[in-house]
């Protein structure tokens, strides 16, 4: 039975009950009213998952759900935004309700943990295309910036790293002995979302690692003009990533892989005491450009590129 755009929205994206008391007005208008508290600003930011360019043909329609939003979340949290609503656009290549339920329903589980409504969005007819945009709020003028890093900050980066890149090894054919975690972290990231919130006012500069910490920092260390150096014995790892490591030599994987979704963010000495989150103390802020990286006492040069889609 063919299902209409309206009723296809309907039954898959307007169960849930407004919850945020920032939505004035959510899905049904031609748009959505966000209401701004006085010294609140607006942060905004969009990301797009294409088939087959972000995500595998055939991956499983909830955690597709779940790593969309948590991908776009990510961003307010770099931010130190507290979300709270989004739209979403839907491009599909044709009515798959089995598809649509369990998307739905990994999208909005997640959206109900942080009280972020859906309040609208598009859905068209092609290849399967997936875009959101996020709203959150941040006290005025405190925002995280990636810009205002100073040699001699602390840099630091929540959770584990490499989780989401060996996931994504293990996925295309990698024999990995506990591959569970790994495969958690690269299909279902956790938004940190808590850990940005309490980065306002003692961060000096902050960026979610999506296209690997290199890359990711580097964006960090261009914007603020100063280079940087780590200390790879401190770097987080999981017990699975050092195993991969160990085993295949391949030590870069953790600096370059993709999809993490950590916070990695510098904080002055002074500041440094004030860090009330778990997190690990990777490197410095230095003056001299370039990033660097302590490997038992050497020090190395490393590339800050991270995936580019039009290179
Ligand atoms: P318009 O033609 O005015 O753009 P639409 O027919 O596209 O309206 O959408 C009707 C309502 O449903 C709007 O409030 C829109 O924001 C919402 N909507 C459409 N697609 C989605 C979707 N995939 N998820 C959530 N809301 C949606
Ligand atoms: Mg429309």
């Amino acid at each position: 039975m063919p299902v209409s755009e309206f009723s296809l929205i309907r039954r898959f994206f307007t169960q849930q009950a407004v919850k945020n008391p920032s939505t004035r007005l959510g899905i049904g208008d031609d748009c959505a009213l966000v209401s701004v508290p006085d010294g609140y600003e607006l942060a905004v930011t969009t990301d797009t998952m294409v088939e087959n360019i972000h995500f595998f043909a055939g991956s499983d329609p909830r955690q597709l759900g779940h790593k969309l939003l948590a991908v776009n979340l990510s961003d307010l949290a770099a931010m130190g935004a507290r979300p709270v609503s989004v739209t979403l656009a839907l491009t599909l290549p044709s009515v798959d309700e089995d598809w649509l339920t369990a998307f739905s329903e990994g999208f909005l589980g997640l959206a109900e943990r942080y009280s972020v409504d859906l309040i609208g969005g598009d859905t068209t007819s092609g290849p399967l295309t997936l875009t959101v945009q996020a709203m959150g709020l941040v006290p005025s003028g405190k925002a995280l910036r990636r810009s205002s890093a100073k040699p001699g900050d602390f840099i630091y980066l929540t959770g584990a790293l490499g989780d989401a890149g060996l996931g994504l090894k293990i996925q295309q054919g990698y024999h990995c002995v506990c591959p569970n975690e790994a495969l958690r972290r690269f299909h279902q990231p956790e938004p940190r979302i808590a850990e940005g919130l309490a980065l306002i006012g003692i961060a000096n500069a902050c960026i979610d690692v999506s296209d690997g910490l290199a890359g990711d920092l580097g964006h960090i260390l261009e914007q603020g003009n100063v280079g940087a150096c780590l200390d790879w014995e401190t770097l987080p790892l999981s017990g699975a990533v050092r195993a991969y490591v160990n085993e295949t030599g391949d030590w870069a994987m953790p600096l370059t892989a993709g999809d993490d979704y950590e916070l990695c963010f510098t904080v002055s000495p002074e500041k440094a005491a004030r860090l009330t989150i778990d997190c690990a103390k990777i490197g410095v802020i230095e003056s001299a450009p370039g990033l660097r990286l302590n490997k038992s006492g050497v020090i190395q040069s490393l590339k800050s590129k991270g995936y580019e889609h039009f290179s």
